[in-house]
């Protein structure tokens, strides 16, 4: 059945997207064999094509088989963006395995719960994680950890390759070689585990398909006409979905070069745009605000940037005008969630989102080719084009579910279809808008926050009697972290001292910002702290 949003797509793009391949490996082998000399990674002045990705991936499959990594394992990769991250991954997926990917900032807590809640086998990071991986709690160390200074590798990458005690990953591509069990993935294999805390709860892993990464190649290069000619700026991190499906999954799948930023900074990537002159990219408006803060952009010639994406987070129609204004390029708004497996939802290209006139909302979008959305009211029906209710996402890019989590598994995802736990409506046309989050989740610089984790690490300090977190407005951020507590009767603590309390426990990005300590804080008759109650409180100065 054709929706009725198709009529807002661009002329061609067909309302169902038929699958290539059931998987990227599969595509990239197609894409090795039809042009083996093409160039797949642009990283600071190394460039390697697509018959050495082959064969350096290959040496690193067979260095992880002889680890003992085969089908079904799972590998933790907690790498910026970078040629051995996507060696990593493919690696990984050569061998039928799943990747779990970390972010490289986490500290020990966060790193030990992805570790143990999935079972990983090898983790491969910087060595500047030793520091973090020695202090593991004991039975959470996978049985090898593989250290690549990655940052430093461009020239190293074609070899000869030296001894470097600070680098396994080096020692495995001299070693060469092929896995000797090579294998071809199939469509509900498991290609990733990408933790999220989703709507409830600690972090979670969603088993993202390899049919859902190979949708998104053939959706991408479908409705945002990538093709020949085409290339990706890696603004999104490799560890997050968005860069894997979006940048990775696509640049190997699709045959297009990927410009690798290490990670993402204005001024680097304004360079670098002007040598590799990329045409694509998605990001979380955030990177969009610091290239337009940043003065030196304006010295690069930044115009072979024509297909741009911002997803993750909340877009400001402002800042998608001065973008235009300033650069001449469009930011198209994308919706999607890790267990969406990126985008499910985006303005189509050469498209302008309308904006909803009561909220002054940009729209998200239209949905992508095959995805369903419907807009849900409280007792599960769906409702009217108008009417305010839950996004639930249909579609060959959603996720399996939570991995060992059946009963979560089975409230997000009732018979296949994801309720996203994001508030919003349709209108008669088929755009897309949301109004509101269910879920208290924080969303700063595109990176996820969940409360409860910054609250809990509060806890543990012992001045603290009552904790509360909440995201609150940020012009650079989109969101920031403020943290409210009160303290034990008799006890003391500054704001600076909780704050760093925090920082030393979290990720840098998770850590509140603000500190305020209150007599008490609002709760409702059933006890419970009344976060949107602090959201909303005037902060004095
Ligand atoms: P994640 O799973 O980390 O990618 O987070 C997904 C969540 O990010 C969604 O449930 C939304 O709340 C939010 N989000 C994603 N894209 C957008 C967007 N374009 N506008 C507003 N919020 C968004």
């Amino acid at each position: 059945m054709t929706p009725y949003w198709q009529a807002l797509y661009a002329p061609g793009v067909p309302g169902e997207i038929e699958l290539e391949a059931d998987s990227v490996v599969e595509l990239f082998r197609r894409r090795v064999a039809e042009r083996p000399d093409a160039p797949q990674l642009h990283y600071f002045g190394t460039t390697l094509d697509r018959a050495e990705v082959d064969r350096l991936s290959d040496a690193f499959a067979a260095g992880l088989e002889r680890r003992g990594v085969g089908a079904g394992d799972r590998v933790a990769i907690a790498l910026q963006n970078t040629p051995v991250c996507v060696l990593a991954v493919l690696a990984v997926w050569k061998l039928g395995g799943t990747v779990v990917p970390v972010n490289p900032m986490y500290k020990e807590r966060e790193l030990a719960h992805l570790l143990t809640d999935s079972g990983a086998r090898v983790l491969v990071a910087h060595p500047a994680a030793r520091g973090v991986v020695a202090a593991l709690p004991a039975g959470s160390t996978p049985g090898h950890v593989l250290y690549s200074r990655d940052g430093a590798l461009a020239a190293d990458l074609t070899g000869p390759w030296p001894d470097d005690a600070d680098d396994d990953v080096l020692a495995i591509f001299k070693e060469g070689g092929a896995p000797r069990a090579p294998a071809s993935p199939g469509p509900d294999d498991a290609a990733l585990l990408s933790y999220t805390s989703g709507t409830t709860g600690p972090a979670k892993g969603a088993i993202n398909l390899h049919r859902n990464l190979a949708y998104q190649v053939g959706a991408c290069r479908t409705w945002i006409g990538l093709g020949d000619g085409d290339s990706i700026l890696t603004v999104a991190p490799l560890f997050h979905i968005t860069g894997l499906a979006m940048h990775l999954a696509l640049g190997l799948g699709g045959g297009l070069p990927l410009v690798l930023t290490y990670r993402f900074d204005a001024r680097t990537a304004a360079a670098l745009v002007e040598r590799y002159r990329p045409t694509f990219t998605i990001g979380s408006i955030t990177a969009f605000i610091a290239l337009l803060a940043e003065p030196a952009t304006r010295d690069h010639d930044l115009s072979s940037l024509t297909k741009v994406l911002s997803g993750g987070a909340p877009v400001p129609a402002a800042t998608v005008r001065r973008f235009a204004d300033e650069f001449g390029v469009y930011i198209h708004n994308a919706y999607g969630l890790t267990e969406t497996t990126s985008a499910a939802v985006a303005v189509p290209l050469g498209t302008r989102a309308p904006v909803d006139e009561t909220s002054g909302a940009l729209a998200i979008g239209v949905p992508l080719p095959s995805v369903h959305v419907e807009i849900r009211g409280d007792d599960g029906r769906p409702l009217p084009p108008g009417e305010v209710g839950e996004l639930a996402i249909g579609g060959p890019q959603v996720a399996a579910g939570y991995w060992n989590k059946p009963e979560q598994t089975r409230a997000a995802f009732p018979e296949g279809t994801l309720l996203s736990g994001d508030v919003g409506f349709m209108d008669t046309a088929g755009w897309v808008y949301l109004v509101d989050r269910k879920k208290d989740m924080i969303v700063a610089a595109g990176y996820k926050i969940w409360p409860r984790e910054v609250e809990d690490v509060l806890y543990e300090h012992p001045a603290v009697r009552e904790a509360a977190v909440v995201g609150v407005p940020d012009p650079y951020r989109g969101e920031t972290v403020r943290a409210f507590v009160s303290l034990r009767p008799g006890a003391t603590a500054t704001e600076t001292e909780l704050r760093d309390f925090c920082r030393a426990r979290l990720a840098v990005y998770k850590a509140p910002a603000q500190v305020l300590i209150e007599d008490d804080l609002p709760k409702s008759v059933t006890g419970k702290i009344l976060r949107r109650e602090l959201r909303d409180a005037p902060v004095e100065p």
